[in-house]
């Protein structure tokens, strides 16, 4: 038998916690005195290397690239365990990328976004594929929600958020609105079942 690969992916929304788990995941790995190389997607195009920071101050540096092509070929051929991190907004090769990695005895572990702001599961940044094509290559599968923060006369809602809202200028984000805008003046906050304004352009809300 060879080495045995396995694909995890941690999703699930902003303010979740899936930062502090991967590093966690990675940090134990680690300990086992396996190869370890965590990725970031940068936006901004940049190189070089970034301190990857969980909201509870865990970090660990992480190498920046901009597409699964870039990711493969800066992966030393020593790694035994892949971290990604904003794995939605590689580019839809990220996909066969994993699968082959992860095929060929690479532990990956890929953190990102489950949904985007419409509600809808998060494409890549091609548009041919989604986050739910890499779960379904997945061994396994955990989903950090937050808590929603909407807010009323008597506080703070605090329910389990599975959605992630949009706002500008405090009013919900029109539904063709572009999935991911750099450095945007938009607004994000969690958001459960009942508070989460749901778009009838949602084609799975369309009977
Ligand atoms: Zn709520």
């Amino acid at each position: 038998m060879g080495k045995e690969g396995r694909l995890e992916l941690l999703v699930g929304n902003m303010f979740g916690g899936k930062s502090t788990e991967l590093i966690r995941r990675i940090n134990r790995y680690e300990v086992l005195r396996k190869k370890v190389t965590l990725f970031k997607h940068s936006f901004d195009q940049r190189y070089g290397t970034e301190e990857v920071c969980s909201h509870d101050g865990l970090k660990r540096e992480a190498i920046l690239v901009n597409t699964s092509q870039d990711l493969e070929r800066s992966l030393p051929l020593e790694t035994e365990v892949v971290g990604i991190e904003e794995v939605q907004f590689f580019d839809s090769g990220i996909v066969p990328l994993c699968y082959a990695l992860s095929k060929l005895g690479r532990t990956v572990l890929a953190a990102g976004l489950l949904k985007d702001f419409r509600g809808e599961l998060f494409p890549f940044s091609d548009g041919k594929r989604n986050i739910g094509d890499l779960i379904s290559m997945a061994d396994k599968i955990d989903q950090f929600n937050a808590y929603c923060t909407y807010e009323n006369g008597q506080g703070i809602c605090g329910r389990d958020a599975a959605w992630i809202q949009r706002f500008y200028d405090s009013e919900v984000a029109p539904y063709d609105s572009p999935t991911i805008l750099p450095g945007g003046k938009e607004a994000y906050a969690p958001r459960c079942r009942e508070h989460f304004v749901f778009y009838l352009e949602n084609r799975h809300l369309r009977l």
